[in-house]
């Protein structure tokens, strides 16, 4: 039986892998984020019985950006069903970066490669994004994890946002390019698509939202709720079957180009985003969640990818494991 994960044990993960955080660099590209600390570095992890353990810059904000994917398939998911869905996108991993543009063109079938890659997100904001305003389909994403972190209120950066909207044009080439091989529906505003995939990936969380969405998957589409006496009780948000289906496309593209060695090597189901936040888990045990805007050339956090690296060894969490 795996250990128990402890305080210190998160304590020494972040002494031993914060010098991790001067190989990476924060992401630049959406100039926003240029502003973090990349020495940060927090680490939460969520348990199946409501604990919540925290360390270092567990308390820090930061966007979702890509981490919000697993969002959005999940809700397109639950609101337009598994077969519209991969209609528009596909289930295989990339090797390409996450933001690539040529396999749209010369993949026979034109879909985007999967859920998790910049193309195939912004594919699912498209089914989302028809009737309604952006604003009220936002809605419903923070209300979603509103529900699964159990924060009142969940809010997206401004400054960010408009960072990435001022910026974006590559996810806007991406878009509009979708919109012409027919992808993306012809009576879709694009505009309006781009705006609601911008808006999600601004999203502001922290270690413990992460954890507690790392938990939610664990959990196979639960939220824990503590109850007034004391004890705790799980609600389904959404069926398992759907917590499934994201936990898989997590497996095989959460790390982008690196989610075979990730999995290689930790082997959790796993989604980074640019901000430099990871989200993770261990199915019906733990949820994770790790800040440290340090990334590497795939966008993933270095020293996050580090430090999940040696909790899984050291607590043996690795899914395919002789033990
Ligand atoms: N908002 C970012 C983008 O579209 C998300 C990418 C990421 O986190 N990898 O480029």
């Amino acid at each position: 039986m795996p250990n128990e994960i402890g305080q210190e044990t998160l304590e020494r993960l972040i002494r031993d892998y914060r010098p991790y955080t001067k190989q990476g660099a924060v992401a630049a590209y959406i100039p926003e984020l240029a502003y973090a600390n990349p020495h940060a570095l927090g680490i939460a992890a969520a348990g199946a019985d409501g604990s919540i353990l925290k360390a270092g810059d567990a308390d820090t904000s930061f966007t979702l950006q890509s981490i919000s994917k697993i969002i959005t398939l999940m809700v397109a998911l639950n609101d337009c069903g598994p077969e519209r869905v991969f209609s528009k996108v596909g289930m295989e991993p990339s090797v390409d970066p996450f933001n690539s543009i040529v396999k749209l063109e010369t993949l026979d079938h034109k879909k985007p490669l999967n859920p998790m890659i910049n193309a195939g997100a912004i594919v699912i904001a498209s089914l989302l994004s028809g009737g309604g305003s952006v604003d009220a389909r936002l809605q419903h994403l923070c209300d979603t994890v509103s529900r699964i972190t159990g924060r009142s209120s969940i809010r997206f950066n401004e400054k960010v946002y408009e960072s990435e909207r001022r910026t974006g044009d590559r996810n806007r080439a991406l878009a509009y390019f979708m919109k012409s091989t027919g992808i993306i529906d012809s009576d879709v505003d694009v505009e309006k698509t781009l705006d609601l995939y911008f808006k999600a990936c601004s999203l502001e969380v922290d270690c413990v939202d992460l954890a507690k969405i790392g938990l939610f998957f664990a959990l196979w589409g639960k939220c824990v709720e503590s109850q007034t006496d004391g004890t705790c009780s799980t609600k389904e948000i959404v069926t398992p079957e759907i917590a499934q289906i994201v936990t898989t496309i997590m497996i095989t593209s959460g790390m982008y180009n690196h989610s075979g060695e990730f999995f290689l090597k930790v082997g959790l189901p796993a989604k980074s985003g640019v901000s430099g936040g990871i989200v993770a888990f261990s199915p019906n045990r733990y949820g994770f969640g790790l800040f440290g805007p340090a990334i590497d050339a795939a966008g993933n956090s270095v020293a996050g990818v580090k430090m999940l690296e040696e909790l899984s060894r050291s607590h043996r969490l690795h899914l395919v494991s002789p033990h």
